[in-house]
């Protein structure tokens, strides 16, 4: 029998995530920390509610799975995260020694791979999981912040 935790099963809790930013009027980019088939912190971006730039999902979760495990380090843990991580929260997550890091869409702009930001050796990086159901919330999520303006 195939298990069902999967990067997609993942991947859609993370979209959820993205999901409940998109209602807050945030940019739809959500990430949960899975350790031992197990969600042990979720995140969504929440800049605007904050007022933080430095609020993003993975930032969200990171601080939580620390919490949750009591401990600084994520070693043995998976980020799922929407949309793939930009330089600061590529420089968070090697400060965090995370084991795997799972995202979904590209972002050619900002994301971390273009710009080369270094993870930490420790720190193995898959893509492309779901990109589509991200990248199209993220459409969507423009598309009406421009008809409302
Ligand atoms: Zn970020």
């Amino acid at each position: 029998m195939q298990s069902p935790f999967d990067d997609t099963y993942f991947m859609k809790r993370a979209l959820q995530e993205a999901e409940a930013a998109f209602e807050k009027g945030e940019i739809p980019i959500g990430a949960v920390i899975v350790i031992d088939n197990r969600i042990i912190a979720r995140g969504h971006n929440l800049t605007e509610t904050l007022t933080d730039v430095t609020a993003h999902a993975e930032m969200q979760a990171i601080t939580a799975a620390a919490n949750f495990l009591g401990g600084k380090y994520l070693q043995n843990c998976t980020l799922y995260v929407t949309l793939e991580p930009c330089q600061m929260c590529a420089g968070a997550l090697y400060w965090s020694q995370i084991s795997n890091i799972v995202y979904g869409a590209r972002d050619t702009e900002r994301g971390c791979i273009n710009l080369e930001t270094k993870l930490h050796p420790k720190t193995n990086i898959k893509g492309g999981v779901l990109a589509d159901e991200a990248s199209d919330l993220l459409k969507r999520f423009f598309i009406e912040k421009r008809n409302l303006n």
